[in-house]
């Protein structure tokens, strides 16, 4: 029986459905928070019309890598990321997840991103971090992950040891306790303490804590440069050893010596998933990556503690001397200030403590302050108050391509969801929080021809959907949930650049979020259409 009253009608788009296949041309019905019907339209009337006339319809985006986790209690809104076309994040990515962080005094650093916007932890585990964000609200939909960085700070503080067998239970009993309420995997973030802290064996038990649940292993590598190779093997060894897929985060080579080892690192994904193991991969459009400084330069055991003891650590002349020479001997090129050398492509993103130096080189920093640039470095983080990040220009632009057309990467932004104005509007963060899913389709797509469009809607929707096992999102089908995302093909383009990264995309002309509009012209209306998406609650594939 057919329906002729319903309560939207998108006419005359054509319909990318998400699955890989091309652009057809048909009108969409909602009914409620669901698509109702796709095909013509033409007798049938609904409360909202939207005329998509010359645009493209497709499933809302699914961001498989955010850290909007962060952000999500002081701004449901999300503004970026509905701005993008996205309307659903997965968050609690790189190991990094605050629904296993309390207000004890080890989550300090997870208290300075909060407290500048008037927000801190009020929950005691992830099951409440997620009721929280559900009576806040969510522009977009959220699907949260395990941070095993996280939940070891919260067992064994930020300690470069091996847990004790006690200490391995109550990991193990945290995760089990995060999947309970409702997670979808597990991430680490390998690079960052005290998650690099942790061996294979201690990674492989955490991920056998999941594996009853039916998640996946979602993982910032160790190393993204020089050991990228023994990096990825690790983490196929830790996932085929517990027996559950594996999602390689934000893949990518850093470093002009490492450039086309992804070709080496995707072959051996294609290896394992011959073998059987489901392995896969997430990226974002950028030559870019952006983290903080002392993550980026800093010996790991310099990390060790709180914020405060790196800081105590850099102050004493005697650490901080050892601490520059092991940065000499394992970088003999750190001491180099030519163009193009490493320095040069490694600026200043955030710097509250010291904004003017926001964007600028580290190494017309160093060489404007008439010091080796190892010991600007120091000096700057020994100094400055509050976080200090860089974006580093270290990725080459036939591995963004490699990666991009691997049939198995999904895209990702690696962002936190954010907007123009307020605290966080004046920081230098990187553009991928407002420019990933436009700039795929904008730059790669229309202007590069990397992928197919249909390719590359799909990297956005039906893969990652079937790597979460979201069973009605991700493609536009009679009876799915009407997330959808409306973007004029010719037009759609990332307006965030580096120097002012806090820009909407062109080109997204209409946002749904389970049926109702949440963008209309580029501008996000600030509604709060999203759910909470927890995995024991939902329709999942097996
Ligand atoms: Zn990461």
């Amino acid at each position: 029986m057919i329906a002729d009253q319903f309560d939207c009608i998108i006419r005359n788009g054509s319909i990318i459905d998400g699955s890989g296949q091309d652009p057809l041309r048909h009108d969409l019905a909602i009914q409620g928070d669901r698509i109702a019907q796709i095909g013509d339209l033409d007798g049938a009337t609904a409360t909202v019309e939207i005329d998509a006339t010359g645009l493209r319809v497709a499933p809302g985006f699914i961001d498989i890598h955010t850290h909007s986790d962060i952000s999500l209690t002081y701004h449901p809104g999300q503004a970026s990321a509905i701005a993008m076309g996205v309307t659903t994040q997965v968050v609690g990515n790189c190991g990094l997840a605050l629904g296993h962080a309390n207000g004890s005094a080890v989550f300090e650093f997870e208290k300075r991103w909060l407290a500048p916007h008037g927000a801190r932890i009020r929950w005691s585990s992830y099951s409440e971090f997620l009721d929280v964000v559900e009576a806040a609200g969510a522009a977009t939909n959220i699907v949260p992950l395990a941070g095993h960085g996280t939940l070891r700070k919260r067992i064994m503080g930020i300690e470069d040891r091996e847990p004790t067998a006690a200490e391995l239970d109550a990991m193990q009993a945290e995760v089990a306790d995060a999947m309970r309420a409702g997670c979808w995997g597990l991430s680490s973030g390998l690079e960052y303490p005290p998650s690099a802290y942790a061996d294979t064996t201690e990674l492989t038990e955490l991920c056998r804590a999941m594996k009853e649940a039916g998640g996946f292993y979602a993982t910032h590598l160790r190393s993204e440069g020089d050991a990228l190779v023994e990096a990825v093997q690790e983490a196929i060894d830790v996932a085929e050893a517990a027996g559950v897929p594996l999602q390689l985060s934000h893949h990518k080579a850093e470093g002009q010596t490492n450039w086309g080892k992804v070709e080496t690192t995707l072959a051996m994904a294609d290896a394992a998933r011959g073998r059987g193991m489901d392995v896969q991969t997430d990226q974002y459009p950028y030559a870019a990556f952006m983290t903080a400084l002392s993550i980026q330069v800093l010996p790991r055991w310099a990390l060790a503690g709180a914020v405060e003891e790196t800081a105590a650590k850099l102050a004493d002349p005697s650490v901080r001397a050892r601490i520059a020479a092991e940065m000499r001997q394992t970088h003999p090129d750190w001491d180099d200030l030519s163009a193009g050398s490493f320095w040069d492509n490694i600026q200043i993103g955030v710097c509250r403590g010291r904004p003017k130096i926001q964007g600028c080189t580290i190494a017309a920093l160093a060489r404007e302050a008439g010091v080796p640039p190892i010991e600007y470095v120091l000096e700057l983080l020994a100094g400055v108050e509050g976080y200090v990040s860089a974006v580093n220009f270290a990725m080459g632009a036939p591995d963004i391509a490699r990666v991009m057309r691997y049939p198995w990467t999904s895209i990702g932004s690696d962002g936190v969801g954010t907007h123009p104005g307020g605290a966080g509007g004046a920081d230098r963060i990187h553009p991928r929080a407002y420019g990933t899913f436009p700039r795929v389709l904008g730059h790669y797509v229309r202007e590069l021809g990397v992928l197919s469009e249909a390719e590359a809607v799909h990297k956005m929707t039906g893969l990652p959907a079937a790597r979460l096992g979201l069973r009605d999102r991700g493609l536009l089908r009679p009876g799915a949930h009407a997330d959808i995302t409306i973007y004029d093909p010719a037009t759609i383009a990332d307006r965030a650049t580096f120097d002012e990264p806090h820009q909407y995309a062109a080109g997204i002309r209409a946002v749904l979020v389970n049926g109702r509009v949440a963008l209309e012209n580029e501008q996000p209306k600030g509604a709060l259409h999203g759910r909470v998406l927890r995995k024991t609650r939902e329709r999942v594939n097996s």
